[in-house]
């Protein structure tokens, strides 16, 4: 769907605008720092020539620095979740056409959809936006082609590992599994893949921001996202969705009801 592109486009749009918000930030911190810094020399050698304009010029940066993370967490705060009962195959279904169009030519992108699955409890849009980010992270790592399979499960205890760990229960989840046969991650960069702008990628190419929104998203929706990895094998990034029971309406985010300090 168009909608989907371009709430793709939405989410590359806020990577660039977040990066180039943590971008101003930090370079806001370097002046408060370098005035305090200057200060400090003054200071030591008794010296309180220039520390009013040096205080000045940090107060500005500081305030400057709040005013930009207040916008951030405003822009935040307005995207609201809509969890309602998602059929996830129909969902995958619907993606095909623009995910075939966004992995090109020399990848083979592939369904394996599970029949008779249950709802799964998900914000459509941000399932969609998820689920196309998976795609472009398994593009991004087949850069000279491969194969690229999404699939849908019912969730069993032997299907994910480690289920005790996690308090998971038979049956409580669908699957939503993007498998790629490209470059693989290290151990390491899986360990910190879903860190806000951990990117392997060139500068201008990657964000870092694709994984830790996806498991935003999932974890808000009370799922959680596990990542098997190779290097040099490929990797499968796994979505277990929370299954719909009974009557689910539109639900605001929890994040609106938090009430926020200022500091
Ligand atoms: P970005 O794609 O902008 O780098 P992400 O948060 O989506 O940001 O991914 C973080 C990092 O995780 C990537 O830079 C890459 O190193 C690694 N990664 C994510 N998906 C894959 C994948 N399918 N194959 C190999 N590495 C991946």
């Amino acid at each position: 769907t168009e909608e989907a592109l371009r709430q793709a486009q939405k989410m590359e749009a806020v990577g660039q605008l977040t990066g180039g918000i943590a971008h101003d930030f930090n370079n806001l911190l370097t002046g408060i720092i370098g005035s305090l810094d200057l200060m400090q020399r003054r200071h030591r050698r008794g010296d309180g020539q220039d520390v009013e304009r040096y205080i000045n010029s940090a107060v500005t940066s500081a305030q400057r620095a709040a005013a930009l993370t207040q916008r951030l967490l405003a822009f935040s705060r307005r995207q609201t979740l809509d969890l309602k009962p998602v059929d996830v195959n129909r969902l995958v279904a619907s993606l095909e056409d623009l995910l075939h169009r966004t992995t090109g030519e020399n990848i083979t992108l592939v369904t394996d959809l599970s029949a008779g699955l249950q709802p799964a409890c998900m914000d459509v849009n941000q399932l969609e936006s998820a689920l196309i980010n998976l795609v472009i992270n398994a593009r991004d790592a087949m850069p000279n082609g491969g194969r690229i399979t999404v699939a849908t499960r019912r969730y069993t205890k032997s299907g994910a590992p480690d289920p005790e760990r996690r308090g998971l229960n038979e049956g409580d989840y669908i699957l939503l599994s993007v498998t790629d046969t490209g470059s693989g991650m290290t151990p390491e960069v899986v360990e910190r893949a879903f860190e806000p702008f951990f990117t392997t990628k060139p500068i201008g190419q990657g964000t870092g921001l694709g994984l830790s929104m996806v498991y935003g998203y999932i974890k808000q929706a009370k799922g959680y996202v596990q990542i098997d990895s190779e290097p040099g094998r490929g990797t499968c990034v796994s979505l277990f969705l929370p299954v719909h029971h009974g009557d689910v309406s539109s639900v605001t985010d929890e994040r609106d009801q938090t009430p926020r300090g200022t500091g």
